[in-house]
């Protein structure tokens, strides 16, 4: 049983009074006449997402930024933060490490921490975030159309090449440069959502999800599950010449970790979204199209290109 098929069977609740619960990047409830709130809860765990070497101030950067992509998806602004920390002991060092990396990443996003808990425990890393969404421009995952667009806001895979590293055969390593090896560095540990880009674009699209599984498993959220298919041109995705040299796609599609936004739009509104990715310097561009299918097909240079995995998942 992987994460979703256990979510699925034991904590589906129904929505009450919550105009969006469960299955998207964040909860949606109603704050007043043109706005929600949109709230979401992510966690880092000790030897599954950071180690006892990790950088503490890096770890507090990610595990708010993590929690900002978040809202970022859904079309919103973060504004307010809980902690929630177990640590095993009150270290003053790292403690102010992760902090100023916490702070760091707050004051760029212009979030506030306003409660959390600290507990003795097996060293854990835990944010709620609250933010507002306008509801004319709100951002779900389940209001993909047909004949949609497929977009990423910029490149996928570097998060992927870092933590994977020791896994890439000596051969493929060695042409792996040092500047390489320090943006895949920089994109796992300090990640930065777009959401300023995301703002300007929001009343463009129809449709988004953020990248912390991978590509293609996170590709599946926003088609598969609404009843639709998606063809995607490998040639399009944005990555580094590296993957293409190295023939690594399947790297840059199921690594995950990457924090950038998969969006969908109107094909009326291709000229926009790309006058302003480049405004913004961002190297987003259109991948593929959401089809009827209920499949999803990847083409290399015209021909079919197939996966042997998806994405990431916990206990999958
Ligand atoms: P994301 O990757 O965007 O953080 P997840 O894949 O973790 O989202 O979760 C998918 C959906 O399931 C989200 O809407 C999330 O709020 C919900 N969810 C995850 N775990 C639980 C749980 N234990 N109980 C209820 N809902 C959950
Ligand atoms: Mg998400």
């Amino acid at each position: 049983m992987n994460e979703f098929d256990l979510i699925n069977k034991y904590f589906n609740f129904p929505s009450i009074s919550a105009d969006l619960g469960i299955g998207d990047d964040a909860a949606l409830i109603n704050k007043n006449k043109n706005e929600f709130y949109a709230i979401s809860v992510d966690t880092l765990n000790l030897n599954h997402h950071f180690t006892k070497t990790s950088d503490p101030y890096y770890l507090g950067w990610k595990s708010l930024a993590v929690n900002i992509s978040d809202i970022v998806a859904m079309g919103g602004m973060p504004k307010y933060a809980l902690l929630s920390l177990s640590i095993l002991e009150p270290e003053d060092s790292w403690l102010s490490k992760f902090a100023k990396g916490l702070r760091a990443c707050a004051k760029k996003y212009n979030v506030e921490l306003i409660g959390g808990d600290t507990n003795k425990g097996s060293p854990s890393i835990s944010i709620t975030i609250i933010g507002d969404v306008l509801k004319k421009n709100v951002l779900r995952r389940d209001q993909v159309e047909i004949n949609d667009e497929i977009w990423l806001t910029s490149e996928v895979g570097y998060a992927a090449l870092h933590f994977q590293y020791n896994n890439i055969p000596q051969k493929n390593r060695q042409t792996i440069s040092n500047c390489l090896k320090k943006s895949a560095h920089e994109s796992f540990v300090k990640p930065i959502p777009p959401l300023g880009f995301i703002q300007k674009a929001k009343s463009l699209i129809h449709s988004a999800i953020d990248l912390s599984d991978g590509l293609a498993g996170d590709l599946q959220h926003i088609t598969l599950k609404n009843g639709f298919g998606a063809k995607i041109y490998i040639d399009k995705i944005p990555m580094h010449k590296w993957f293409r040299e190295n023939n690594f796609y399947e790297l840059a599609l199921t690594g995950g970790e990457d924090y950038q936004i998969l969006f969908t739009a109107p094909v009326k509104n291709n000229h926009k979204i790309n006058s302003l990715l480049k405004k913004f310097s961002m190297k987003g561009a259109m991948i593929g199209h959401v089809s009827n299918k209920k499949s999803i097909q990847y083409e290399l240079n015209g021909q079919p290109f197939h996966l042997s995995k998806d994405g990431f998942r916990h206990f999958g």
